[in-house]
């Protein structure tokens, strides 16, 4: 199968209401520019180098997530023109991402990551932090972000009962913040980013309506 088969293929499986973000890291720009031609916008990349040097080449149209962990001395790098960065994982980087989208004169679009999986070495706030978060007083004065829901990992591991729970709890706290926290400029929260090629039919049925498939898409990942 081509890459736009296998595109169309689980966005026919996954409906409209859900969000494909093909993960294209790693992949080389003609296979992305393959998947462009057939229609297809959301790209996600985990490394800032990267998504920048793509996005340099590629057409500007592409719409640019930002999966993977976010250093603050990077953020000037990406900030004229990603879509959605889906990795916040402190007040500290949102402070710099808030500085650096001013001085662009743009609003980012933002993703609280939240820890949910076993493993501890995954970055993202734990449940309570983002509350904390989301009341902060600081996040009045920051016009230039908004911050549109949550991204998680499951743990990476056979048991699908432990995947599961971990995508449900989640949901559950997503959808406790949004009780919690009325809508307002900075806080929008439509979108739970959750699930990868080997789980995300199980995110969806728990919730997620933005999914960030990679393998499934591309094939296997080479690293050397
Ligand atoms: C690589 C990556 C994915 C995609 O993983 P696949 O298993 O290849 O689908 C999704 N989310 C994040 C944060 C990633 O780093």
């Amino acid at each position: 199968m081509t890459v736009a088969e296998n595109i169309d293929r689980i966005k026919a499986e996954i409906g409209t209401d859900v969000t494909l973000v093909a993960v294209s890291k790693v992949h080389p720009v003609d296979h992305i520019i393959k998947a462009y031609q057939a229609g297809h916008l959301d790209y996600g990349e985990n490394k800032v180098q990267e998504m920048c040097e793509k996005a340099e080449v590629m057409p500007k149209d592409i719409r640019w997530h930002l999966i993977g962990h976010l250093q603050r001395n990077k953020v000037k790098y990406i900030v004229d023109f990603v879509h959605l960065i889906h990795s916040v994982d402190s007040l500290k980087l949102l402070k710099e991402i808030e500085k650096r989208a001013a001085k662009a004169d743009r609003v980012i679009d933002c993703l609280l990551q939240v820890h949910i999986a076993e493993e501890d070495t995954r970055f993202g706030f734990d449940e309570n932090e983002v509350g904390d978060l989301l009341a902060d007083p600081a996040l009045k004065e920051m016009t230039h972000i908004r911050i549109k829901g949550l991204m998680g990992m499951a743990t990476f591991t056979e048991d699908q009962d432990q995947v599961r729970r971990e995508f449900r709890s989640l949901k559950d706290r997503f959808e406790r913040l949004k009780e919690k926290f009325r809508i307002n400029e900075r806080w929008q929260p439509e979108i739970l980013s959750m699930g990868m090629s080997g789980d995300y039919q199980m995110a969806i049925e728990e919730g997620s309506n933005m999914v960030r498939i990679g393998s499934s898409i591309f094939g296997a990942r080479n690293y050397d």
